[in-house]
């Protein structure tokens, strides 16, 4: 029979019910599991711990399906799966929210691997494991019956499938994509390249810190740094900034910022938007004594895992030092981190060391995370990747900095 057994004290993290092993903590694989096939894991002692899909080279060596004995992991079980996710959803109420949101987000849904987004009536789904491509066909068709999609679009090309020993592989899978893809939002109409945008094509996590920002502009001169498709800067001219300059390093995220501008018909005169590294751009603004009173800093994932965390919070400590910096008295900082590898705790003593050396005192006015159609698993706290800061500069750091000049 196949099964794995697991080292003696090495099930502890599964009794906590999170849902990966490492290939080092197991002691035996018996039967000869091929990559993707799902197998019963037990401890020293022989008690069963969970079903999970093996993979035999990748460092996650099984990922659990279920912790249930008796539960068949066959096409019911993934039936039964992602209904629950979807009924997750509407019970959240997004769809009154947004006609793009997140269907299935990976562990946080059980699933682990699985990424499905809805952008309309488009399904994009991205397949980052074995386990989850081996029951691709099955979750199509599933998919097909359960929300009726004129369009399945696969975008399988993150980097972690690499470490699964899979290749890249995007394209329709069902139906024909739209060319003119849109969603509304919150009122507003976003322009999403499912085909070369990043992730699935939208960023669908920051929907509600978005929606924020929008009840804070009014009347402000904003920064939006790493502005992808523009999404921060829609919002704010919605709330009636007085000024919008949006940056991002790619082209072709401008051209979709572009067009999200004109979607939502905003008032041009109000928007700059410049293609330019952040690091350098943030820079040149201080030299040339630019001040704002709102700045956005949505950079992309600095570090994936922990062992990236030194050098990507030097990254986070350097653009929200100049960003306090760039602030009038009063201004708001609105910072985010979506790296794993950096937990709550340490992003806010980055920022907090960022102040101090920018000379400047503020608030946590607000604590944000992902939207919750991207739920975090309590037992799988490396779900809660996207932590967001809002801070208030206070009124008087313009005087003490003017006077610590003098
Ligand atoms: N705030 C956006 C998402 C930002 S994603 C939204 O709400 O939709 C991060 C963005 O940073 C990407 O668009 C990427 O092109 C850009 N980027 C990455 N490195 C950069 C750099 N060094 N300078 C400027 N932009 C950068």
């Amino acid at each position: 029979m196949k099964k794995i057994i697991l080292k003696a004290g090495k099930e502890k993290s599964l009794l906590r019910r999170h849902p990966w092993v490492y290939s080092g903590a197991i002691d035996r694989v018996a039967g000869y599991p091929s990559n993707g096939d799902t197998v019963p894991i037990y401890t020293s002692q022989g008690a069963f711990l969970a079903h999970a899909a093996y993979h035999s080279q990748a460092p996650i060596a099984a990922r659990v399906w279920s912790w249930q004995q008796d539960e068949r992991i066959d096409d019911a079980f993934f039936y039964r799966k992602l209904t629950q996710a979807i009924a997750l959803r509407k019970d959240l109420g997004v769809s009154q929210q947004s006609t793009g949101f997140r269907l299935v987000h990976g562990e946080s849904d059980g699933l682990p691997g699985l990424v499905v987004d809805r952008y309309d009536r488009v399904l994009v789904i991205q397949i980052g494991s074995m386990g989850v491509e081996r029951w691709r066909e099955t979750l199509l068709d599933i998919l097909k019956a359960l929300c009726d999609p004129i369009c399945i679009y696969e975008r399988s090309d993150t980097e972690v499938r690499e470490l699964e020993g899979l290749t890249k592989r995007t394209g329709a899978l069902w139906g024909e994509l739209p060319h003119d893809l849109t969603i509304k939002e919150y009122g507003l109409h976003f322009a999403v390249d499912v085909a070369h945008g990043q992730k699935t094509g939208f960023y669908l996590d920051q929907r509600d810190n978005r929606a924020k920002i929008r009840t804070l502009a009014k009347d402000k001169e904003v920064l939006n740094c790493f502005c992808y498709s523009g999404g921060f800067s829609v919002y704010a001219n919605q709330g009636g900034a007085k000024s919008i300059l949006s940056v991002d390093s790619s082209g072709n995220a401008l051209a979709l910022a572009q067009r999200n501008f004109a979607l939502n018909g905003l008032d041009v005169d109000s928007l700059q938007w410049q293609c330019a590294d952040v690091f350098q751009m943030l820079r040149k603004l201080r030299d040339q004594n630019r001040q704002f009173d709102l700045i956005i800093l949505d950079p992309p994932k600095f570090a994936p895992t922990a062992a990236f965390a030194a050098k990507a919070a030097r990254g986070y400590k350097d653009i929200n030092l100049l960003g306090f910096k760039l602030l009038r008295p009063g201004g708001i900082l609105a910072t985010y981190s979506c790296s794993s590898g950096i937990s709550n705790d340490l992003f806010q003593k980055i920022v907090a060391g960022a102040a101090l050396d920018a000379g400047v005192s503020a608030h946590i006015i607000d604590q944000q995370m992902a939207a919750p159609d991207h739920p975090i698993l309590l037992s799988f706290p490396e779900g809660a990747y996207l932590k967001g800061l809002l801070l208030r500069v206070a009124d008087e750091n313009c005087a003490m900095t003017i006077i610590a000049g003098k």
